[in-house]
């Protein structure tokens, strides 16, 4: 599949001009996360010959399990969100036997956790009475009934945070003041990690319109990227190609990397993170249409980044994690205790929005550092760290952001308009899946989904359906019930 270093038109055409029978239909794969990986196992096992092409020198993009500590810490995805078996990947993670532990049931105020086994405080160290949070956490639901009602009177959309504003005015009753007020910033500072976003970016109309899996959230007690080596087992994968142009004929597609090298297949597979594609770094060939850029432009990515902090031993308490309340979202602070789930001393500090972005300008020392002084709040005899790691999914030339979320003014079917493909050009994605954005489930089944569009068009133009697997073979049949714990 690989043609070489020249750009010349006539190898091009040449490249492109397959008879039927000659030789079995070809894809080019270009980014090896979640849904590039899902694609290309996926056509592979349809009888595909399959080239994955990922910049970076390793494969799971924002999938990335680091074994530095000894053991396996997730600095990109760690949660399966809905521990169900509708999931699209309770399949493969049951048949894998990887067990999860369970940080949330059905009902979680908290997105990532419930309200089971946590501790929050205020700046100055002093815990926050459960019954206080309990009692925010009811208002903050509230909060969020109503602004479904000033969702319903206005045409026109609006944030968040001017919505929380809304509400104050006509509720006065809910708006919190002292402590409660700063819990209630908390649980802001929670929602705006699930986005990635800040409360004044995030749309009010199309927040909520993510499906959400039933089953709670289970952490990968083992990391995640078990899934995606198996996925990879056995494909071509070319690490260390960064794409940097795609040519689209009607025949066929190139594909030409950083170093000149070139590619030609049938067709293609786009899978980059939704900020590289912002970013233009990657030159369409004719152009991709308007209504397609429209939607790379107007989609909004954010920030989350993980700050995970290895202690010699345990000094916090027993709980899932800790939380330290603060006037403003912006100052609050969500310790993960791994601890709980994994049994290694553990502690990820979680940042979202423009906290995130300002974090990704120090070093990973001053980074590690604000972390351990936030934990030093709360736990002021809190012996520092042994090790650290820092991620910077911002800034990072492979991904440009964290995940996609709906920002203001911006209608919800721009993941559709994301996925849909452009002749033999195919888009799959976090940021391609209006079900279940954001999520590795929602890359995972975006890429499914993409590779069937693709099986199915070149199939039409090869014109012998009977010759290949569909894309989901008869093993998804299989289903092996999933691994939950509660410590
Ligand atoms: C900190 C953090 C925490 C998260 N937590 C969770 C969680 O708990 N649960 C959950 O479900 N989701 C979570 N997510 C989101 C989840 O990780 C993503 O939605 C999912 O992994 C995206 O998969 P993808 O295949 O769409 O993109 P990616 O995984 O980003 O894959 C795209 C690939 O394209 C490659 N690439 C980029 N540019 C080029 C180029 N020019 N040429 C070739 N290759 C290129 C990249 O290197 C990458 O490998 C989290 C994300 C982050 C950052």
């Amino acid at each position: 599949m690989e043609s070489g270093r020249t750009n010349s038109n006539p190898q091009l055409r040449r490249g492109l001009c397959y008879s039927n029978v000659e030789r079995k239909p070809s894809v080019i794969v270009i980014g090896g996360g979640m849904a590039g990986m899902a694609a290309a196992r996926a056509l592979h096992d349809a009888s595909f010959g399959v080239v994955v092409l990922e910049s970076r020198d390793r494969i799971g993009g924002r999938v990335y399990t680091d074994y530095s500590f000894g053991f396996p810490i997730d600095l990109g995805a760690s949660w399966l969100h809905g521990v169900c078996k509708e999931n699209p990947l309770a399949r493969l993670i049951g048949r894998l036997g990887l067990p999860l532990y369970r940080t949330s049931e059905d009902n979680s105020v908290l997105y990532d956790h419930d309200l089971e086994s946590y501790a929050l405080f205020d700046m100055e160290g002093n815990q926050v009475p459960p019954e206080l949070v309990t009692k925010v956490g009811e208002v903050f639901e509230s909060i969020l009934e109503e602004t479904d009602k000033i969702r319903q009177e206005y045409a026109e959309d609006m944030s968040i945070l001017r919505a929380f504003t809304i509400v104050f005015d006509r509720r006065p009753e809910l708006r919190m003041e002292g402590l409660a007020h700063n819990v209630l910033q908390w649980y802001l500072c929670r929602m705006e990690g699930w986005f990635s976003g800040d409360a004044d970016t995030i749309s009010l109309k199309c927040w909520d319109q993510e499906e959400l899996l039933p089953g709670g959230h289970g952490l990968m007690v083992r990391g995640y990227i078990p899934v995606i080596n198996t996925l990879a087992k056995g494909l071509d994968i070319r690490l260390g190609h960064r794409v940097t142009k795609i040519v689209r004929r009607y025949n066929g597609v190139k594909v030409t990397v950083e170093n000149g090298s070139t590619f030609v297949a049938d067709a293609a597979v786009v899978s980059v993170p939704l900020g590289v594609l912002k970013s233009k770094t990657i030159k369409f060939e004719p152009k991709l249409p308007e209504w397609k850029e429209t939607a790379i432009a107007e989609l909004g990515v954010g920030i989350e980044n993980k700050i995970v902090l290895h202690f010699e031993k345990v000094f916090w308490p027993n709980v899932e994690f800790l939380g330290v309340v603060s006037e403003t979202s912006y100052g609050c602070s969500y310790f993960l205790n791994l601890h709980k789930a994994t049994g290694h001393s553990v502690l990820v500090y979680m940042p979202a929005g423009q906290l995130a972005k300002d974090i990704e300008k120090m070093s990973d020392e001053a980074a590690a550092n604000f972390a351990y002084t936030q934990l030093k709040r709360i736990l002021p005899n809190a012996s520092a760290p042994i090790q650290h790691l820092v991620s910077r999914w911002g800034t990072d030339v492979n991904s440009l952001g964290s995940y996609s979320y709906d920002t203001v003014g911006k209608p919800h079917d721009l993941y559709d308009r994301l996925r849909i493909p452009v002749d033999n050009l195919f888009f799959a994605g976090e940021a391609t899946s209006a079900n279940y954005p954001g999520s590795v489930h929602g890359a995972f089944s975006t890429g499914l989904m993409a590779a069937e569009d693709c099986r199915m068009r070149v199939l039409e133009r090869y014109g012998e359906l009977d010759l290949f697997q569909p894309v989901m073979g008869e093993e998804s049949l299989v289903s092996v019930p999933l691994l939950i714990s509660r410590l």
